[in-house]
């Protein structure tokens, strides 16, 4: 068994994962809906603070960064610490595979603070949102947006605006400048582990980003393309 402590503070015990595990994470209608990850973590988690039964709830109410924290140490202790991506250069005139190799143990990690909810007031209007941080359950509807956005993503987040429910609308008619700040902060109180990868393509030099998670070798190095 292996230990390690979440971002949110709790200690937690994974085991290996097996073939069971990499049927699930090659079945593309639990890939679609999310639910392979939320399986595959709580088939792994053997014990989570006191809680040694941990089941697909108590990981869907697990904080987005501590979900992916266990994700990464997950990968190291069932495939082992590197990561080697070949990402293709996104100049449209280039489209040379670069070469990566990433050691999952130089991700930084940083831990989530005491407070659960935010208020912050948003610098153009003055109005006060109240959100929180994104969670599996959040992570889940997300999932289920046909077109997922940058609104989406933050209003998944919002409990209320001046003490209403948010809406479509009231995201839309935002500043951009409120919209920014509000990002901004949400951005300054996330938490977990950093699985940005960045580097200059070797053949023109253009920029390459993309994360860990979204790489096929991250789970299946032996299928590099
Ligand atoms: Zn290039």
């Amino acid at each position: 068994m292996y230990t390690f402590v979440l971002p949110s503070g709790p200690e937690i015990e994974l085991r290996e994962m097996t073939g069971a595990e990499e049927e699930l994470l090659t079945n593309q209608r639990l890939i679609r809906s999310g639910d392979a990850v939320n399986q595959v973590l709580a088939n792994c988690i053997v014990r989570m603070g006191e809680n040694e039964e941990v089941s697909t709830k108590d990981v869907l109410d697990m904080l987005s960064g501590d979900r992916l924290f266990v994700l990464v140490r997950l990968r190291q202790v069932s495939l082992g610490d590197e990561v080697e991506l070949d990402p293709v250069c996104p100049n449209t005139a280039c489209r040379a595979k670069n070469h990566i190799l990433v050691d999952l143990n130089d991700l930084p990690v940083t831990p989530y603070g005491e407070e659960r909810e935010f208020v912050f007031t948003l610098p153009g209007s003055g109005r006060k949102v109240r959100f929180v941080h994104l969670d599996g359950h959040k992570e889940k509807r997300l999932a289920q947006i046909s077109e997922p956005n940058i609104s989406s993503a933050m209003m998944i987040r919002i409990l209320e605006i001046d003490g209403a429910a948010p809406s479509k609308k009231t995201l839309a008619e935002m500043s951009m400048r409120d919209r920014a700040a509000l990002r901004a902060e949400m951005l300054r109180v996330d938490a977990g582990i950093d699985t940005n990868v960045e580097c200059d393509c070797e053949s023109c030099g253009a920029r390459i980003r993309t994360k860990l998670e979204a790489e096929s070798s991250f789970l299946f190095p032996q299928v590099r393309s």
